[in-house]
């Protein structure tokens, strides 16, 4: 699959107020700097569609994007950044929950999980939090040009047997870099493919 038009529709601040669905939408989530923004410019090949280094903390809104008049991106708020209170953090998750476990023309979230360090909690929590609630999702490695081969092996592995514990099968798993240009191919067939199955995609 290609993209041809990319069109921004609105910033909403939750779920309530955004229009009613027209198309299968892909959600994007993720902690605030793991390379969200950089990865949907990356798969959509714009350079400035989302704010790449915005302040961590900072993005507090859901971006809607439509994608070739056939599919919607969403990219939502970063979770779990450390500066901002334990209580506008709970906003922030609340909010992003909303918008997953509420909107109807949901087809997949994305969890974009930095490949250059060990599983964190909050990614645990946020993850476990979705299965929960059967929301569709399926994990993204991002900046994966950076670890050295076997700490991006290992860092990956860690996760897998966390999910493991709570998982009986695993989501679908993608390397990416967005510095490298790695992983996008697979991405967008993927999403292809869940638009358009021959056998339904899990
Ligand atoms: P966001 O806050 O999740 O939207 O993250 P950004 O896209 O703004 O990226 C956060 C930081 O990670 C920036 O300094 C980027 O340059 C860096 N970054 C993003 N993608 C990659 C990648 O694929 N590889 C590497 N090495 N760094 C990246």
């Amino acid at each position: 699959m290609e993209i041809h038009k990319t069109e921004f529709v609105l910033s909403s601040p939750d779920v309530k107020r955004m229009p009613p669905p027209e198309m299968p939408e892909f959600a994007f989530a993720g902690r605030s700097n793991v390379g969200k923004s950089s990865l949907i410019n990356y798969l959509c090949n714009r350079r400035k569609l989302a704010k790449t280094g915005a302040t961590p903390g900072k993005t507090r809104l859901i971006n809607l994007f439509h994608i070739d008049q056939r599919w919607s991106l969403v990219d939502l708020p970063g979770y779990g950044y450390a500066k901002v209170s334990k209580t506008e953090r709970e906003v922030f998750r609340k909010m992003i929950m909303s918008y997953l476990t509420q909107r109807s023309s949901l087809a997949r979230v994305f969890v974009l999980i930095d490949a250059n360090i060990p599983p964190q909690k909050s990614d645990q929590e946020f993850i476990y939090e979705l299965g929960s609630q059967q929301v569709p999702l399926a994990i993204v490695f991002t900046k994966s040009d950076r670890p050295r081969q076997n700490e991006l092996q290992k860092n990956k592995n860690a996760f897998e047997a966390i999910m493991k514990e709570s998982w009986e099968e695993l989501p679908p798993i993608f390397l990416t870099s967005a510095s490298k240009r790695m992983g996008r191919d697979d991405l967008l067939n993927y999403i292809e493919l869940c638009l358009y199955p021959t056998v339904p995609p899990r």
